[in-house]
């Protein structure tokens, strides 16, 4: 089999570059073993607004004008829905943390999401004394079904594996590789979390993050729109609410674990006060980066091996812009951004 590119991993990052490809008529295939799923547990939210301090998020606005449409193209594509807009009601601590809200919703990045009065609306159930902050304009994308349907999709085309891609069998030479029974003009990693294992990109500097999430079934809790506070309440439909998300720096496992069950409930309950179960507890590991930047570029010696990662916290907003930043430095030689590009920590 002779393609013009190996992709290796299926989650956020591999599904923007498999649709760079697309794009520009390039043939692929892709290896994925399920080994990590980050994406598929994912919160899914969209949102240019750091919630704890009401600043900018990294090139968010900008990156939010390529993913909105990205995602709109897939739905058509699939004929499915995947991007809901859902507003988002930050719980304030205290009058400063109100005074804070006003003087960002000045901001002119932040103007068009950020809604300039404070919410006094009593809610029932959830526990608010000094109101809310709205944002407008944001949302969440349903990465489960969306990686789902892209994973049928390549496998109606027969350009997926569900195999774990094995390092030692591959031969680089100048200008192809070998990968097995397949021929390659280049290979892009896209293995998220799974990057450690890669010998040819485990020297740069992941300092990953374990999140778990749990989702309850609260039949008296009424709300469209997601509440942030001590941890995020977010509505799938149907009084279904996907409530997250941790965040721990030891734990390399993807598994949940009582201790975080224990941490989301604790947090949960000092806001909401209607009943509820809990139907599900998922986790998964964020890719971030020492730098809280994005992984991207060829290797440092073999020009025809390149990385996609370090998605972070935000996967779903940076991965269509990197993932077209990347193809464009493969295939057209433009420079890389030096806050993405994998130059900026050398090589050792
Ligand atoms: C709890 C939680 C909540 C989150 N909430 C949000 C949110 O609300 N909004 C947001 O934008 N982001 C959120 N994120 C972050 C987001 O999920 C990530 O930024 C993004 O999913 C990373 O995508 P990725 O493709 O780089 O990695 P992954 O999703 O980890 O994908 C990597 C893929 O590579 C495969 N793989 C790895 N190694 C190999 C191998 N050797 N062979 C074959 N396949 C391999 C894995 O199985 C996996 O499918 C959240 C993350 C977590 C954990």
């Amino acid at each position: 089999m002779k393609v013009d590119y190996i992709i290796v991993g299926l989650g956020l990052a591999g599904l923007a570059f498999a649709e760079e490809l697309e794009k520009n008529q390039k043939s692929f295939v892709v290896y994925e073993d399920n080994s990590q799923n980050s994406s598929i547990v994912a919160g899914g939210m969209y949102n240019p607004v750091i919630l704890k301090r009401f600043t900018p998020v990294w090139n968010a606005v900008k990156q939010l004008k390529t993913a909105i449409p990205f995602y709109k193209n897939l739905e058509k594509k699939f004929t499915n829905k995947y991007n809901y807009s859902i507003d988002i009601y930050r719980i304030f601590k205290s009058i400063e943390e109100q005074n804070n809200w006003f003087v960002a919703c000045d901001k002119p990045l932040l103007t068009n999401f950020m809604f300039p009065k404070i919410i006094e609306t009593k809610i029932t159930g959830v526990i608010a004394n000094y109101g809310f902050g709205k944002l407008i304009n944001t949302g969440r994308i349903d990465t489960n079904s969306l990686l789902q349907d892209y994973r049928k999709y390549l496998l109606k085309k027969k350009i997926i594996e569900n195999e774990s891609f094995d390092y030692t069998q591959l031969k680089i030479s100048k200008k192809t590789i070998k990968y097995k029974k397949v021929k390659a003009l280049k290979i892009v990693f896209c293995e998220g979390f799974g990057m450690i294992n890669n010998p040819f990109f485990n020297y740069l500097p992941m300092q990953e993050a374990k999140g778990e999430l749990i989702t309850i079934y609260a039949p008296t809790l009424n709300i469209d729109f997601l509440i942030k506070a001590a941890v995020f309440v977010l509505p799938l439909g149907n009084n279904y609410y996907k409530i997250g998300a941790t965040f721990n720096w030891k734990d390399k496992t993807k598994e949940p674990t009582p201790n975080g069950k224990q941490e989301l409930l604790v947090k949960l309950n000092s806001f909401i006060t209607v009943p509820y179960t809990i139907v599900n507890h998922t986790a998964g590991i964020r890719p971030t980066v020492k730098d809280r930047r994005p992984l991207v570029g060829k290797h440092p010696t073999y020009q025809n091996l390149a990385i996609l990662n370090g998605l972070g916290t935000r996967g779903v907003m940076i991965a269509p812009t990197i993932a077209n930043e990347l193809y464009n430095h493969l295939e057209n030689g433009l420079e890389l951004d030096k806050e993405i590009s994998i130059a900026r920590f050398g090589y050792f």
